[in-house]
């Protein structure tokens, strides 16, 4: 059997199981979502959101991406920004990055000439390193300074977060969604949270909205 015919497979057997064990759960699945959380995540394939959390299928709008980064110009990123907050509402937005992130490696690293757009995606965290550098080149070891990278490339994000006009407007009119920055550990599967900006936290004032602008 090819490795996708798995995937198939285990597909027909879950849907069996969740019937068996909850005959209308796909009929109230079909009808809407509701998710409380939108979560915005590394590509990583040992970092899946739902299951780390223990979530069912809808209670998470997810975004995932290389080392978890939230780019101003990204419209795919800003997309699912906009529809969850200003459509769905949702009351959190998680920004979980992880340690031993291989995105954030790569960036403490020279660019690769055979991944010239990896280069290009990967700039906003050395950026960010360079930024933090006496603090990270303080440290010890290179896991170490990759996993303090890790961090602090999660609370960058949740901080560009709230420089959105898209999250001011919703902080203002709605006192919604409250931003969270939080680091998975691959070694013990354990979450754990590094910075939460409620809404109305402080925005350095150049990334402050006019009242009555919306741009
Ligand atoms: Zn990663």
């Amino acid at each position: 059997m090819q490795s996708y015919e798995k995937l198939l497979l285990e597909n027909k057997a879950w849907a069996e199981e969740v019937r068996d064990r909850d005959p209308g759960y796909f009929d109230r699945l079909a009808a809407a979502q509701k998710p409380e959380f939108l979560w915005i995540g590394c590509s990583d394939s040992r970092v899946p959101a739902d299951i780390i959390v223990n979530a069912r299928p809808g209670a998470v709008f997810a975004h995932r991406n290389i080392a978890n980064q939230v780019i101003a110009t990204d419209f795919n990123c800003l997309s699912v920004i906009q529809y969850a907050v200003q459509v769905l509402k949702v009351p959190h937005i998680i920004v979980c990055g992880h340690y031993n992130c291989g995105g954030v490696r790569a960036a403490l690293d020279r660019q690769r000439p055979d991944l010239p757009l990896l280069n290009k995606w990967l700039m906003h965290i050395k950026d960010t390193y360079r930024a933090h550098r006496d603090e990270i080149d303080a440290l010890n070891s290179e896991t170490e300074r990759a996993n303090r990278l890790a961090e602090l490339n999660v609370i960058e994000q949740v901080i560009r977060l709230s420089q959105f006009s898209i999250v001011q407007s919703a902080w203002q009119e709605q006192q919604r969604p409250t931003l969270h920055g939080w680091v998975f550990r691959l070694d013990d599967g354990l979450l754990h949270q590094l910075v939460t900006l409620p809404p109305g936290s402080d925005v350095d004032v150049i990334y402050q909205q006019r009242r009555g602008q919306d741009s």
